[in-house]
């Protein structure tokens, strides 16, 4: 694995001043389903500081979702650990763990029978917030992921759009306020002008925080797009992680140089219709 230790040049890429432990550190992480001797997760070392929006691009099964469910203990690793704040998950509650952290994945999974507002509120609700304090919060997270709190507050999921879906799956992940937000292909099953819009807004509310993002995507534009840093995987094993611009004027190897060649192709195939 190749990893450079310079700062990120994107200026939107905001890291605490302070050098406290980093927000996610992955040591020695190794991941291997029962009955299966092939690593899901192949002893992956990372160090991500906080308030980076760090994508993780790879193609389907190279391990992307796997690597991400350790960080909320929806999976234990085999081997290894991961420490969130300079503190071992495995010491943490794994439900006080996933309430301290933002999920957002490509199916949203809202609850049908419950308008948006409790949606949103899922998990206030379970601390005992009490009822300003929710209205307060649901209203300004509508604002926030670009929804008029008036017109959806009272709406179910189903009368949504798929953007305007995601858009309320992304409000629930960040109600408590959380440091970290993991999102696994939030935008995947997105039209592609809606999913640059969300992409827009997403950016705009990282920058707007000191939030440690972790976003999963097998699109090379998005993981390009987001990430001050992107980590690249295949087939389990980290093969770089770096800034967009150095992965591309530096790809670590083949199947990085392979990946970033593909993209520069489907470019030539435009050019050629103008
Ligand atoms: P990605 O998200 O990049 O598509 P995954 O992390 O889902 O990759 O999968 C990585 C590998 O682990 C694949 O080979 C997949 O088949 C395997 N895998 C994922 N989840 C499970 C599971 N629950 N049980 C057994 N094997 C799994
Ligand atoms: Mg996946």
């Amino acid at each position: 694995m190749k990893t450079s230790q310079k700062p990120s040049m994107n200026p939107s890429n905001k890291r605490s001043g302070n050098m406290g432990p980093p927000a996610i550190k992955f040591h020695n992480v190794c991941k291997t389903y029962s009955k299966s001797n092939e690593y899901a997760v192949n002893h992956v070392n990372l160090s991500i500081e906080e308030g980076e929006f760090i994508t993780i691009l790879g193609s389907s099964g190279s391990g992307k979702t796997t690597l991400l469910k350790m960080v909320n203990r929806l999976y234990e690793p085999s081997q290894g650990n991961i420490k969130l704040f300079g503190e071992d998950i495995v010491s943490i509650d794994p439900v006080m763990l996933r309430r301290r952290i933002g999920y957002v994945i490509q199916q949203v999974g809202l609850f049908p029978h419950m308008t948006i507002a409790k949606n949103i509120a899922t998990v206030p609700r379970l601390l005992k917030w009490d009822k300003e304090k929710i209205e307060e919060r649901v209203s300004e997270l509508l604002h926030l992921v670009g929804l008029y709190p008036r017109t959806y507050e009272h709406r179910y999921p189903s009368q949504l759009s798929g953007g305007q879906q995601q858009r309320i799956g992304l409000a629930r992940a960040l109600a408590t306020n959380p440091a970290i937000m993991l999102l696994d292909e939030p935008f995947g099953a997105l039209d592609a002008i809606t999913r640059l819009h969300l992409q827009d807004e997403l950016l705009k509310i990282h920058g707007g925080s000191n939030k440690t993002f972790l976003f999963v995507t097998h699109d090379i534009n998005e993981a390009f797009k987001l990430g001050t840093r992107v980590i690249i995987m295949n087939q389990g094993k980290v093969c770089q992680f770096d800034t967009p611009k150095e992965i591309v004027n530096h790809p670590a190897d083949e199947f990085v140089a392979s990946l970033i060649q593909s993209s520069r192709e489907q470019e030539r195939f435009w050019e050629a219709l103008e």
